[in-house]
């Protein structure tokens, strides 16, 4: 009864170690087929321009956007 739960966790924690490792290691990784964020196909384009890209256009803006935001608070 518990496997919804658990399989929520694990995508939580999944993710969590995911954004660990790119924030310590920003090394090239495979690109992606779907946005890590909001699973939205990734194009083919786009995949093969920006090497080990994980997020869709609209994510990366949100996600820039949010960085920018970080370093100027830090
Ligand atoms: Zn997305």
């Amino acid at each position: 009864m518990a496997d919804a739960m658990d399989l929520v966790q694990e995508r939580a924690e999944e993710m969590r170690q995911r954004n660990l490792a790119n924030v310590l290691n920003k090394k090239k990784l495979p690109s992606r087929s779907f946005c890590v964020n909001c699973d939205t196909p990734i194009p083919e384009l786009r995949r093969r321009t920006l090497i080990g890209v994980e997020l869709c256009v609209h994510c990366q803006q949100i996600t820039e956007a949010q960085s920018k935001h970080f370093k100027g608070k830090v």
